[in-house]
């Protein structure tokens, strides 16, 4: 007879093995467990209604057969890894439907052990990601377009500008003595809101150009690139009696123009938006996991909370062309100059109290990174 202890226990493991059948079962992802050969010896019932596979088709059939022939080398690295005792998560993949079908997968594996820690099989938890490829072919395909139509916009409406612009110019110098001073005002103000509107249009194009054109890394020394910015930066340095002192910057992988566009940006915001003091504006950088954080701290005016996010939008700004001039695209460059180098980008401020511009960038870059897959 079993000791009832003992009898007890087995209904205990007995329960828990249904419950946990249960789970395997519904899951709401497909399951396919494979022997250590990579014949599959269980699948679960999402498999069948994602795939068309039922259990009885799967049961013993290698997993590959199931894959296009591209992925196959991939699926052997992928075995070998788990095999190794290291879980593969989120690997790209494509599967083989029953009725023919090709569907994108992401699929995280790992090796099942016995209870002498001895492997005996592997796990794999498939995601269908169908819908996800679409959503984001068709958000790119957006992208692009929208990125055709404002570089399209801004080379357009630049020719008709430098037309009016030459044509004022030439009523202005060759009329001069005819004209009154009523006239002589009001062609400046075209003259000048024709300039306003090309630089709008140049700093469009720049920022559309920012992410429609490749990029490429190389080293660069931040400490060199700053150099550059102040003697970019000269006229306003010394206009506005701006101190600007820096810690030791990084040297790392990035792109050396658009890195100068970033520090330049946010330098002369620093000099921009100061208050009543000399601006005072400081770059440091730490050491962070993985890459470098860098931030610009000034004492200028600051800004709200509320404003911290949204200042990073194109064309949001906070002051009307009247109090600073300016064109709110420069922090959407900085932005998209970050993210295209991998990193992140933000501000700690209070009005009154200055500001903190912080920024992130990897050691190696995105685009340097390996490509997904697995
Ligand atoms: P712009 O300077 O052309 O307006 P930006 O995109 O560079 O455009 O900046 C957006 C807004 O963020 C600015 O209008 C300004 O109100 C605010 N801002 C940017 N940098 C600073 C700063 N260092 N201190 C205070 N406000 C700033």
């Amino acid at each position: 007879m079993v000791p009832r202890d003992d009898f007890a226990r087995m209904k205990q493991i007995e329960a828990d093995l249904r419950r946990m059948t249960k789970v395997f079962m519904d899951g709401a992802d497909s399951i396919v467990i494979r022997d250590l050969q990579g014949r599959i010896v269980d699948a679960n019932r999402e498999v069948e209604r994602v795939f068309g596979w039922s259990r009885q088709d799967l049961l013993g059939l290698p997993a590959k057969d199931l894959l296009p022939q591209e992925w196959h080398d991939l699926a052997d690295q992928n075995m070998a890894r788990c095999l190794a005792g290291e879980p593969v998560r989120n690997a790209e993949g494509v599967v083989r439907s029953k009725s023919g079908q090709l569907i994108p997968i992401l699929s995280t594996a790992f090796l099942l052990t016995d209870e002498n820690d001895q492997p005996v099989a592997i796990a794999n938890i498939v995601k269908d990601i169908t819908g996800l490829k679409q959503v984001s072919a068709r958000l790119e395909q957006r992208n692009r377009e929208l990125k055709q139509f404002v570089s399209a916009v801004s080379h357009d409406l630049g020719e008709p500008l430098r037309a009016i612009r030459g044509f004022v110019e030439l009523l202005r110098d060759g009329y001069q003595d005819r004209l009154g001073n009523d006239a002589r005002e009001w062609i400046q103000f075209v003259v000048d809101g024709v300039e306003r509107m090309q630089r709008l249009i140049d700093d469009l194009l720049d920022y559309s150009r920012l992410e429609s054109q490749a990029i490429t890394f190389e080293t660069v020394d931040c400490n060199t690139v700053l150099v550059q910015a102040l003697a970019n930066l000269h006229a306003s340095v010394v206009e506005s009696g701006a101190v600007i002192t820096s810690d030791r910057l990084p040297t790392l992988s990035g792109n050396a123009s658009q890195l100068l566009q970033l520090i330049q940006n946010l330098i002369g915001n620093a000099i921009k938006y100061r208050s009543k003091e000399p601006p005072t504006v400081h770059l440091a950088a730490e050491r962070i996991d993985g890459g470098w954080h860098v931030f610009v701290r000034d004492n200028g005016i600051g800004i709200a909370p509320a404003q911290h996010e949204k200042i990073f939008d194109i064309f949001h700004r906070l002051h009307s062309r009247e109090q600073i001039p300016g064109s709110g695209v420069g922090l959407a460059t900085c932005r998209a100059i970050v993210e295209r180098h991998g990193g992140r980008i933000w501000v700690d401020s209070q009005p009154g109290q200055g500001s903190v511009f912080h920024f992130t960038l990897p050691s190696k870059p995105a685009a340097a990174k390996d490509a997904s897959a697995g």
